[in-house]
């Protein structure tokens, strides 16, 4: 800046041809106001190395023969500024239109103004950073606060729940992590409330399940004592019906360990290397006398030798399952159609049969404990309504799939997937 303001004088010293003039002149009131203004002292020299002016008169009219003047004079150095401790001393030519150097400023400026100023600059600062310091841990204080009441009203809420007080959270925040861990939490209760839903039905469906033929048995067993001459035959059938009753509690019972077994998962899976098609042929070859009675044909397809990495116990009792249900729900003079299939991953087996078909409202439900299209049908053919589940769980431990394509009256087609080598 006052180099600046020294070339700007340097021009007016040039138009005015060196002439700074008396005190009222223009110029010279001027430099004396810039020497002013620094602080400092402003000397003017012409060619011929007079001092034309200086702003405290001492070496006004006197020659200066300082050696960084003579050589800046003859252009040997452009400019010299010198920093001593509390002042800085600028020489600048006064350079005229040939660009050559007829004239010399010599302005001292005192630096203590700047450094006043540094040093308030600084103290502003400092007082800045104190105050914005003490402004970020007021915000951090305060949103803290809030983040912690936030977690408080959560853990309340919580403990509410767990006492049984609430059903749900609902904690209103500002901050979308609480929002969203109270959603999360609350999907989660769903969740459990659906598993315990699904708990109770199971454990009163059981209970269910196991009273009809216990009520069926009493009933037969009351009637026979409340008469006091019962014929030999009339006994005999009583008897044969309660023994068909005890079969089928048996039954029942049976499967509910099967199934309960399953959901133990996959500890207990004993798998080994086994041939599919000689399993199925197995497993045709045992339910062939129950549809040749029915006069249903059993038909097997293999489309290749299959080996398959399997718990071989599980894996039959899904799939009897599916054979025989094919057989159960079929008409007389019906067929059953099992083929076997595999690519390098994993075997497929389908399972179709031209019988009574499932509903496709009922579709989705086959696969649940208990569920039945018709009670009656199954119950006659010996159904526990566990087949399917007890099927679907045999074939998620050996992480495969099953679907089903059922039309009613038309047939139904039950598809399996297995991986070839077992995954755990
Ligand atoms: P169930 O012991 O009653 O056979 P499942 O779990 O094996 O029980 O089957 C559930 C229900 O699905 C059956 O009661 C029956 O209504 C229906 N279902 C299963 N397989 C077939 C099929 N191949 N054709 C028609 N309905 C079927």
């Amino acid at each position: 800046m006052v180099q600046n303001q020294c070339n700007i004088l340097a021009n007016q010293i040039l138009v005015n041809q060196f002439t700074i003039g008396s005190a009222q002149n223009n110029l010279n009131v001027e430099i004396d106001q810039l020497a002013n203004i620094w602080e400092g002292r402003i000397l003017v020299i012409d060619s011929k190395y007079k001092i034309i002016k200086d702003t405290y008169t001492i070496d006004q009219d006197n020659y200066m023969l300082y050696d960084e003047v003579i050589r800046i004079m003859h252009g040997e150095k452009d400019k010299n500024i010198r920093m001593v401790s509390d002042y800085a001393e600028i020489i600048m030519p006064i350079i005229n239109a040939e660009k050559v150097a007829n004239g010399v400023i010599i302005a001292t400026v005192s630096l203590k103004d700047i450094e006043d100023t540094n040093n308030y600059i600084a103290n502003q600062a400092n007082v800045l950073t104190v105050l914005f310091s003490l402004l970020a841990i007021l915000a951090a204080f305060i949103i803290c606060k809030i983040s912690v009441h936030d977690f408080k009203q959560l853990n309340i809420q919580i403990m509410q729940l767990n006492e049984g007080h609430l059903e749900s959270l609902n904690v209103r925040s500002r901050y979308n992590e609480i929002k969203q861990l109270t959603d999360s939490f609350n999907v989660l209760l769903e969740k459990m409330q659906m598993l315990e839903d699904s708990r109770q039905e199971f454990v009163s469906n059981v209970s269910h399940e196991l009273k009809t033929p216990i009520t069926s048995m009493k009933v037969l067993a009351d009637s026979l004592l409340m008469q006091e001459e019962v014929p030999n035959e009339m006994y005999r059938e009583f008897m044969t019906d309660m023994v068909e009753e005890i079969d089928r509690e048996s039954k029942i019972i049976n499967d509910l360990l099967t199934l309960v077994k399953m959901d133990k998962k996959v500890a207990e899976m004993n798998v080994k290397p086994v041939n599919i098609n000689a399993l199925l042929e197995l497993l045709l070859k045992r339910i062939k006398p129950l549809a040749a009675k029915r006069n249903i044909e059993v038909v097997f397809e293999s489309f290749r030798e299959v080996i398959g990495e399997v718990d071989e116990v599980k894996i039959s009792l899904a799939l009897s399952n599916l054979i025989e249900n094919a057989v159960k729900y079929n008409n007389d003079g019906g067929n059953v159609h099992v083929s076997l299939n595999a690519d390098h991953k994993f075997f497929y087996i389908k399972i179709q049969d031209n019988g009574v078909g499932i509903p496709e409202e009922c579709q989705a439900q086959v696969f649940e404990r208990f569920y039945r299209v018709d009670k009656a049908r199954s119950r006659e053919t010996g159904g526990t309504g566990l087949g399917l589940a007890i099927t679907r769980n045999a074939i998620l431990m050996h992480k495969g799939a099953i679907k089903l394509y059922s039309e009613l009256g038309v047939g139904t087609t039950f598809t399996v997937r297995i991986p070839l080598k077992y995954v755990s």
